[in-house]
């Protein structure tokens, strides 16, 4: 049995100096005790404020084409065949894109992330992100975009480089050994191989993970080895969304204690990438979101593609809060949120005609 604090050293260490970490000391993180969580924590902090300081960076969804995929990754709410009610639409044209990139720079975000759902854009489909990334670069000609389309085919990382893309996401999602259970209309090499060819064409590898479909502890290792080897520049790390009509409703796996320790160890093996809390954050995090900013350095501003994250405001009083500021922001701080309230006075309990706690009274 290893103690836990050696093998926190141990992982901090190589991490500082861009190491592979161990694979036992990665289990062995992964399966600590939820009272050794702060510990786990403070040591990803460490290699966290080495390479970001108390930066955060905030990414924004556009989501350009919503719903009628015709592939089947289970965890996702526009499948084929999903009866989840999300909005269903075909592209949104170059303006409304670009004023929703606005609206996000306003609020805060370095990066853009233009998303379509589908296997993999057409030629027709390239030409319409090209228009619509043209429009937002006349705009804001330094603003990150990354652009989310599926298999890529020859040569369309490299007219999107030349657009002025910069870059492309698509993540591996889980380990090969558990591909096939999760899709069967694509392969998780089919995957691999198109993040190789976005980083070949010149495009900024962005290549992340979604937790919560069943993986064992060695296949969230196995994920972040097989991630590692594709050397991404940025890592989304998803915490799966159950969504009503797809084949993994109702799976609820994870802890906001077990969250952590994944992105700790995620932070080990990505120390200087770009490690960004993507789906499911307020859902599995819930009340320890604050901690998670201590291991990783990036957020989603505002909504996900097909459900609604927490308020910016609230976002931008978290990152306040915890001291941390955000990412790009040269041209000065944001307004500070208005924090000051008025205090409720009480009218209920003892004393009163209404009950203390309304949810004793709900459940009679
Ligand atoms: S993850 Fe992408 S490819 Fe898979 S079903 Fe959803 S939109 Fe389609």
């Amino acid at each position: 049995m290893q103690v836990l604090s050696e093998v926190l050293d141990r992982m901090v260490a190589s991490a500082l100096e861009r190491k592979p970490i161990d694979r036992s000391d990665a289990l062995s993180v992964l399966r600590s005790d939820d009272d050794e969580l702060l510990h786990v924590v403070a040591a990803a902090s460490v290699v966290r404020r080495r390479f970001f300081q108390n930066r955060v960076k905030l990414n924004f969804l556009v989501n350009m084409k919503s719903g009628l995929c015709p592939e089947d990754c289970s965890y996702c709410s526009q499948r084929k065949g999903s009866s989840a009610e999300v909005l269903r639409y075909a592209w949104i044209d170059a303006a409304t894109a670009s004023d929703a990139a606005e609206r996000a720079v306003a609020a805060g975000a370095a990066r853009i992330c233009l998303v379509a759902s589908g296997r993999g854009p057409s030629e027709r489909d390239i030409e319409r992100v090209l228009r619509t990334v043209k429009e937002i670069k006349e705009r804001r000609p330094k603003l990150e975009i990354c652009v989310s389309l599926g298999l890529l085919a020859d040569g369309q990382a490299q007219r999107l480089l030349d657009a002025g893309v910069f870059a492309y996401n698509h993540n591996l999602n889980t380990s090969s050994s558990r591909y096939a259970q999760i899709c069967s209309t694509h392969t998780y090499e089919d995957r691999r191989a198109t993040v190789q060819m976005a980083q070949k064409g010149g495009l900024s590898p962005c290549s992340g993970a979604i937790f919560g479909m069943g993986e064992s502890d060695e296949e969230v290792v196995d994920l972040a080895y097989a991630l590692r080897a594709l050397d991404p520049d940025s890592v989304p790390v998803n915490f799966l969304m159950p969504f009503r009509g797809t084949p993994l409703h109702g799976q609820w796996e994870l802890t906001p204690a077990r969250c952590l320790r994944i992105l700790s160890v995620y932070r080990f093996c990505f120390p200087a990438a770009e490690l960004r809390i993507a789906g499911g954050r307020e859902l599995h995090l819930r009340s320890l979101q604050p901690l998670a900013l201590h291991v990783a350095n990036s957020i989603f501003l505002g909504d996900y593609l097909t459900s609604e994250g927490q308020p910016g405001e609230e976002d931008l009083a978290m990152l306040e809060d915890g001291g941390f500021v955000i990412e790009g922001r040269d041209d000065g701080p944001l307004p500070r949120p208005n924090r000051r309230r008025e205090v409720v006075l009480r009218r209920r309990g003892p004393g009163t005609e209404k009950p203390a706690d309304p949810m004793r009274t709900q459940g009679g």
